[in-house]
């Protein structure tokens, strides 16, 4: 069947299109976190067009298609389950116009979320959605994982500023549809275009999208500092919200983690305690009151370091936040150096807990961290009570695999305990399914998941589309 549809695919599309060379196969089944599958063929589609002739084509012969951006989801959504096609959407990455006056921008699903960035910077503008993996992040991607970042707190996630969406359905005519508006308000009865934002592939392939855009901040100053202990850090932060502050970023890492950070990047920075990364928007006559206000927080809820910044381009030149966006590859370092050499498997984990009950998260997560022996690596966005706890472990260690797996599902639980959820931002993929059901459960919601199948059952008759994913 492979070579049929290898050839199948090079007579719709042309060869350029189609790639089938085993070693670049590979790099597209597999993600981030080492899970991998594997491949009949990758191809790149250049057009709304090319993208229909591929699903009508997958439809008539049934086989799974896996469309991709640039594969950095960390649940298992967006690598192959079960041998399929992967639709790469990286040649299709034009912005294809910016309006001001409207405040939208139209593009393609292969445009980097940092490209997009670097585009509206000249014009003032910016697309908040900062994800760790902003520099290669897709926008297709990120509308489909829902994804959010560093701004949360302030910003959202995707849902809130997608207003439309060009999609092609995985059905017989391969049907290319408009769904949403291109102004910010919109009511069109059921919101299809919502239903698309966080449905990780598995119900249409995203052609194209109308963003919502907003101004740059004028400046925005950041502090960086370091707490002898977790509440001392949460007290900080509970001050800085009492006092009003609209913070644009507000980070943390635990000690351990942000030494194995800064190690991993080198940085000149070294970590004396938990680390709390805060940035304020401000015009820049405000910006020494603003920076000296929050610093006296800080020092005044027990800070033993604190490294300043007036500006965000100061913040970047002085590396500030490279600490925390190396949450990720702090964990890779350390379970690499545990291994010793071997191939290693990462699970980052992405609950949510209301903000007030975050100290109970944390230890409760280390409590985890000691009942499973499995360092961890813990990190995340204290503004909106989104944590990405991550471990890993040797990918031939079946013993290892089955306690990281329990203690990820230990960790949702607990967030679940705490009137969390399992998935902030990253999505439900294949790692998260059954913990999905436990939250719909629990909120005696279970019939949710049967609208939900039935949901996935009319765009996607067949089942050809990310087969094995969310539900
Ligand atoms: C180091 C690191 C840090 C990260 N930090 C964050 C973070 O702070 N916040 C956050 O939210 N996420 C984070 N992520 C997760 C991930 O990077 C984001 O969700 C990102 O938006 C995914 O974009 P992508 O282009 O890599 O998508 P992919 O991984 O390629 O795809 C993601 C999902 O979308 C589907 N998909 C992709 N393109 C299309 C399309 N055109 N049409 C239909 N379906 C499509 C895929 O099938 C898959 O289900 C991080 C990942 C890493 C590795």
């Amino acid at each position: 069947m492979g070579k049929d549809v290898v050839s199948g695919l090079k007579r719709i599309l042309g060869g350029d299109k189609v790639v089938d060379d085993e070693h670049i196969m590979r790099l597209y089944a597999r993600e981030p976190s080492g899970l991998e599958g594997s491949v009949i063929a990758v191809v790149f589609p250049e057009s709304v067009e090319d993208v229909s002739k591929i699903v009508r084509y997958a439809y008539d012969r049934e086989v799974y298609l896996y469309p991709q951006g640039s594969s950095t989801d960390l649940v298992g959504g967006a690598y192959p389950e079960r041998p399929g096609v992967i639709v790469s959407m990286e040649r299709m990455r034009r912005i294809i116009n910016v309006s001001i006056l409207d405040s939208i921008v139209d593009v393609e699903p292969g445009v980097r979320l940092w490209d997009l960035n670097v585009e509206l910077a000249k014009h003032g503008y910016m697309f908040p959605i900062d994800p760790g993996s902003v520099k290669v992040a897709t926008v297709g991607g990120a509308i489909n994982t829902g994804a959010g970042g560093m701004r949360g707190a302030r910003y959202g996630t995707m849902r809130d500023w997608v207003l439309g969406l060009t999609v092609v359905l995985p059905d017989r005519d391969g049907t290319i549809l408009r769904l949403g508006c291109r102004t910010l308000k919109c009511r069109q009865g059921y919101d299809l275009t919502r239903l698309i934002v966080g449905s990780e592939g598995t119900l249409a392939i995203v052609v194209e999208a109308t963003l919502k855009i907003t101004p740059l901040p004028e400046n925005v100053v950041v502090a960086l500092a370091f707490f002898p202990s977790l509440d001392d850090l949460v007290s900080a932060v509970i001050d800085i919200k009492e006092r009003g502050m609209d913070t644009l970023l507000m980070e943390f890492m635990d000690r351990d983690s942000a030494m194995l950070a800064s190690k991993a990047t080198k940085s000149d920075i070294v970590p004396t305690g938990d680390m709390l990364l805060v940035g304020v928007p401000v015009n820049v006559e405000a910006a020494e009151r603003v920076l000296g206000e929050l610093t006296g927080i800080m020092r005044s809820n027990g800070a033993t370091d604190v490294y300043t910044a007036r500006s965000m381009a100061e913040a970047e030149e002085r590396k500030l936040l490279e600490i925390r966006r190396n949450l990720f590859t702090a964990q890779a370092l350390l379970a690499f150096e545990e291994s010793q050499g071997r191939k290693i498997i990462l699970f980052m984990e992405d609950i949510a807990v209301p903000p007030s009950r975050l100290p109970e998260a944390v230890k409760g997560i280390k409590r985890l961290e000691e009942k499973y022996g499995l360092k961890t690596v813990l990190g995340g966005h204290i503004g909106d009570g989104n944590l990405h706890p991550t471990v890993g472990f040797p990918a031939d260690d079946e013993e290892a695999r089955e306690r990281a797996l329990k203690w990820y599902q230990d960790v949702m639980r607990l967030a679940l305990d705490l009137g969390g959820t399992v998935s902030a931002e990253h999505g439900i993929g294949t790692l998260k399914k059954k913990a999905l059901e436990e939250e719909l459960e629990r909120l005696g919601s279970g019939k949710a998941l049967e609208i939900m199948r039935g949901i996935k059952r009319v765009f996607d008759p067949k089942g050809i589309l990310n087969p094995g994913k969310v539900v």
